[in-house]
């Protein structure tokens, strides 16, 4: 576990077990209403003819890394396609039976009213923000990718491909871009109006007038008006929102569905600190078993060469035993020839002592 995470984990828990009581009061709350004034948006696929300018806008405004094929290609629209760490929404296309074009649909988080991502998180690292936009703080999060199951629309992704630091990444409804007073990236992209940014409460009537008036053109159905409790992006369709990939959630918002679940939080969340020192425990366990089984590594490589150097200065001792006893031999050898040889020549001279005499008296004379 990351040391930076694991801290930051302790130091959540510790804060929630604090807090815990009125916390689990706060998302257990089943009569949630939302922020009666904050913002959304309305994707018409009536409208939407799957250009992708959206995510194009949406790629420029959060500065994401440019996709393999340009977004004037779209033959990628012939595969369906799910966001990702560096695509925040994406746009399918649907063929539907009986009609003689395709549907479009835009696709991204749905900033729901009480988000699941958010209950379920237990460090608190997402926040319902006034505006409606979900938001997400990689500082707090511990990498547990809770929200990434808990989110009825697959909408969460991991960045896989970090290996340090990893975050969770989903579009924010360009937060930052409406606190300045601007429209999202993706609507201020979108050529045919098929995206209208607005006040929840104003978009549903939106979306009614124009089920009224164009009746042939529209099944009579907001998606996101009480999906999960109702979402702050949503949906106008000319077929069944199921034909376009869209889940059916029911009216339940995930903190309503866990109320009773949620009633045992401040006894879990007591628990925490127990947990992650368990965790702790045994993250450190293993630090110690690693620890134990490089000095037992290092033991035996000492070991493994020590034997290796006394076997090879025996090695040389016996061949320097053995070359000393070769040398003593030749040595013997030669000592014995000399010896032999001298006494042959003594014994020579014994038996012809003239030879010695004739010897004798031709040496000069000094010599006496
Ligand atoms: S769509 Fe999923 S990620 Fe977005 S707010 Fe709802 S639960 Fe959270
Ligand atoms: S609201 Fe912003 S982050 Fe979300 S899809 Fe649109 S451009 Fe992307
Ligand atoms: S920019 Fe507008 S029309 Fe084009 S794909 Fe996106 S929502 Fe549809």
């Amino acid at each position: 576990m990351h040391r930076r995470k694991f801290l930051s984990l302790l130091g959540g828990a510790g804060i929630a077990s604090t807090l815990g009581t009125t916390k689990a009061k706060a998302a257990s709350n089943a009569s949630f209403d939302g922020y009666p004034d904050a913002m959304g948006v309305l994707h018409d696929s009536s409208r939407c003819i799957g250009c992708r300018k959206c995510e194009e806008g949406c790629n420029t405004v959060n500065h994401l890394p440019k996709p393999e094929k340009s977004f004037d290609d779209l033959s990628v629209l012939d595969t369906k396609r799910r966001t990702s760490a560096t695509v925040h929404t994406v746009v399918n296309k649907y063929n539907v039976a009986g009609l003689d074009h395709p549907i479009f649909r835009k696709q991204q988080c749905n900033h729901c009213m009480e988000p699941a991502c958010a209950s379920a998180c237990f460090v608190k690292a997402f926040t319902k923000n006034s505006d409606g936009s979900v938001t997400y703080n990689g500082d707090v999060c511990v990498g547990c990718r809770y929200c990434m199951i808990a989110c009825p629309y697959s909408v969460p992704t991991f960045e896989y491909d970090d290996p340090l630091d990893p975050l969770i990444q989903k579009c924010t409804m360009c937060h930052p871009l409406i606190k300045e007073g601007k429209l999202p990236g993706c609507v201020q992209s979108c050529p045919k109006e098929a995206l209208t940014f607005g006040k929840r409460s104003d978009l549903i009537e939106i979306a009614r007038e124009r089920i009224r008036k164009y009746p042939e053109r529209y099944v009579n159905k907001i998606y996101g008006e009480t999906e999960a409790g109702g979402t702050n992006w949503l949906y106008l369709a000319p077929v069944k929102h199921t034909e376009l990939g869209q889940p059916v959630v029911g009216k339940k918002s995930a903190p309503e569905l866990t109320a009773g679940a949620l009633g045992a939080v401040p006894m879990v969340v007591g628990i925490w600190p127990v947990l992650l020192t368990g965790a702790y425990a045994i993250s450190k366990r293993k630090e110690k078993i690693a620890a134990e089984d490089q000095k037992a590594a290092v033991a035996q490589a000492i070991n493994e060469t020590q034997s290796a150097a006394d076997d090879k200065l025996k090695a040389a001792m016996e061949k320097a035993a053995k070359d000393k006893e070769a040398s003593i031999e030749r040595e013997t050898k030669k000592a014995v020839a000399n010896a032999e040889k001298e006494f042959e020549a003594k014994l020579a001279a014994l038996q012809n002592p003239e030879s010695e005499e004739v010897e004798e008296s031709s040496k000069p004379e000094g010599d006496a």
